[in-house]
């Protein structure tokens, strides 16, 4: 999945009546495109923004209608190095944090929203790896 949505009330601000703003999140190359769109049905007030990442305060509500996904690493392939390179610049790691990633391989190495987590299998096939997301173990 490249693309997943939720829609969550709001209120407009222009008229302050009560009405529904959607939040999406994409996969761009090499990153995750968040996006809010909003449209008044009473004024007409319109906006949308997008930036890049998951922004924190959404991530219940992405939970709550898509679930949690994890990213499991099954084989590191090749070029293990490169492959720990590329996960901690996503990630945002130090070196202590991929060292515990390292760790984990082959298994589930980390979890998030499900976009989130098919950006991480892209840079991982990318870099020589076989992964797979799934549904987050409780
Ligand atoms: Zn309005």
């Amino acid at each position: 999945m490249r693309y997943e949505k939720v829609t969550l009330p709001h209120s407009c601000p222009r008229c302050r009546s009560a009405q529904e703003i959607v939040h999406a999140l994409s996969l761009a190359s090499g990153s995750v495109r968040a996006s809010s769109s909003f449209s008044c049905k009473r004024c007409g007030e319109a906006f949308e923004v997008d930036d890049q990442g998951v922004p924190e305060e959404w991530r219940s509500a992405f939970y709550a209608a898509n679930g949690r996904w994890e990213l499991r690493i099954l084989d590191a392939g090749p070029d293990k190095a490169a492959l720990l390179r590329r996960l901690r610049e996503i990630l945002g790691l130090n070196v202590a944090g991929i060292g515990a990633v390292a760790q984990k391989i082959p298994g589930p190495i980390t979890e998030g929203t499900r976009v989130e987590m098919e950006l991480l299998k892209q840079e991982s096939e990318a870099a020589g790896a076989m992964a797979d997301v799934t549904p987050a173990t409780p």
